[in-house]
């Protein structure tokens, strides 16, 4: 469908504040334009898909994956018409109107914006770091904590603000022991909040100690911290490391344009969205340093949807979209690819899954094979799949793809020397031409199969 010469509202993020502000404003016949983000600041979709249960989100008595929970919003927001650009947000523009938002190279014009971009959970960037990510290192203990892994383990939490201090208490719950670590001789935390720490007997605080590493094999078994008095180093057993080290708002796009609090936090009025420009609407973790939870977010988007239509109406900006059908058709149960076997197996398909269509494929297709490795909660195997899908769907049948669950599939996985999700490896006539880590481009992907086929005159 093609979009209007000016939009009346474009969302920027793709968390809970960005999808809950575009269903909003699709159900208020806006027509929004919602930009995912891509890398920048995450993975579409925000912080819950790099988290497995989510299970404090109202609505969902039995707990739901991160990714999936977030699968649904998107979906949400689709079905009511809202149009989704898959990309970063690579400038943006607040100082005419319309404004400006630049994203895939081209120039988007909006009367009125929400900012839903959140806020990254700073890291130490230890060696081993990106190895034990969602394997025993989580930024976030409320979304995390109970999950069965660290049940009656220890586990450790870094920092000594009040994330750390309300992190290790609450960690007390599942873990059998939690070790506090913190840099100083002191705690930043508020002083009810310390104290309750320090009376609590199921955890140690470690003063003075900087993390310098992990280990393991599968899943984090050990951190090693340094004494910063005397450089002495250590080992401590834990199967959990909870990073509360502040977060860090990401808003280096409006940056010297709009009014931000000591910690780059988008300022915006008490308990509203409205930030210092008119017409510009903040939700989600980018202008909230306090509460940084999916429903706040959730909540916050809503708050920006309601308050950006009113803008537009009082303003007499909004060019309302008439909706084709009343009732969009339903989304339903999202749809998961049955697992290949001598039955279903279709030598031509673009998509199938599991080992058994790997085999067949990898022996018989003289076409370029992508097999993309996945992991039932990674979060970013959700971003990428459909990623590869259109890929292979614009190539024409030129290449075909095979989903490998590294779960179900452990000595396949192993075999081919994966160590994480999601890989993508890409094969031609037997031989491997490329390996892909974490998400990537799709252009990187089709040049890399482009390059295997014959030119076409
Ligand atoms: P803070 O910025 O307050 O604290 C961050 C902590 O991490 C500090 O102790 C800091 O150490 C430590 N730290 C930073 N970098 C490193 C590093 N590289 N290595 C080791 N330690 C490091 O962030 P919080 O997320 O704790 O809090 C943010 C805001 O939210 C605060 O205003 C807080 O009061 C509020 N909040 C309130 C809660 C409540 O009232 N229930 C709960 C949670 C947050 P150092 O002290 O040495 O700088």
């Amino acid at each position: 469908m093609s979009r209007p010469e000016i939009e009346n509202l474009v969302i920027v993020g793709s968390g809970p504040a960005g999808y809950t502000a575009a269903i909003y404003a699709a159900r208020a016949n806006l027509n929004p334009l919602l930009i995912t983000g891509f890398q920048d600041g995450g993975i579409p979709g925000g912080q819950l898909m790099t988290t497995t249960h989510v299970e404090n989100f109202p609505g969902f008595p039995d707990g739901i994956l991160g990714p999936e929970l977030m699968d649904r919003m998107k979906a949400q927001a689709e079905r009511w018409g809202t149009t989704l650009v898959l990309a970063d947000a690579t400038e943006i523009d607040l100082s005419q109107r319309p404004f400006q938002i630049k994203a895939d190279g081209i120039t988007h014009l909006a009367q009125s914006v929400i900012l839903a971009t959140g806020a990254s959970a700073n890291r130490l960037g230890l060696p081993q770091e990106e190895r034990f990510w969602s394997r025993g290192i989580s930024a976030c203990a409320i979304c995390d904590g109970a999950t069965p892994q660290f049940r009656n383990q220890a586990v450790a939490v870094v920092g000594g603000g009040d994330s750390a201090c309300e992190e290790a208490v609450y960690l007390t719950k599942y873990g059998d022991h939690v070790h506090l670590i913190v840099r100083s001789g002191q705690l930043r935390a508020s002083k009810a909040m310390a104290d309750r720490v320090l009376a609590n007997p199921a955890i140690t605080v470690h003063w003075q100690r900087q993390l310098v590493d992990c280990s393991g094999g599968d899943w984090l078994e050990a951190i090693t911290l340094s004494d910063t008095q005397s450089g002495t180093t250590e080992e401590l057993a834990v199967k959990g490391l909870f990073y509360a080290i502040g977060h860090t708002p990401n808003t280096r796009l409006v940056q010297g344009q709009l009014e931000v609090d000591s910690h780059g936090y988008l300022v915006t009025q008490p308990g509203r969205p409205e930030t210092s420009i008119e017409g510009v609407f903040a939700a989600g973790d980018v202008a909230d340093a306090e509460w940084r939870q999916g429903i706040t977010a959730a909540g916050s988007g809503c708050q920006a949807a309601l308050a950006a239509e009113r803008w537009l109406s009082h303003h007499n900006l909004a060019v309302e979209v008439k909706r084709q059908a009343l009732e969009p058709q339903t989304v339903g149960e999202p749809k998961h690819t049955a697992e290949s076997d001598e039955a279903n197996y279709n030598a031509d398909a673009l998509w199938q899954k599991g080992s058994y269509a790997l085999r067949k494929l990898y022996h018989d297709s003289d076409k370029p094979l992508l097999v993309v490795y996945t992991s039932p909660t990674c979060g970013p195997c959700h971003v990428l799949k459909p990623q590869l899908k259109r890929v292979l769907e614009e190539l024409d049948g030129a290449a075909q793809g095979v989903e490998i669950d590294i779960e179900a599939d452990q000595a396949i996985a192993q075999q081919a020397g994966v160590t994480g999700t999601p890989t993508v490896q890409l094969f031609f006539r037997k031989e491997l031409k490329e390996q892909f880590k974490g998400v990537k481009q799709r252009s990187a992907f089709k040049a890399a199969i482009e390059s295997l086929l014959p030119v076409s005159v």
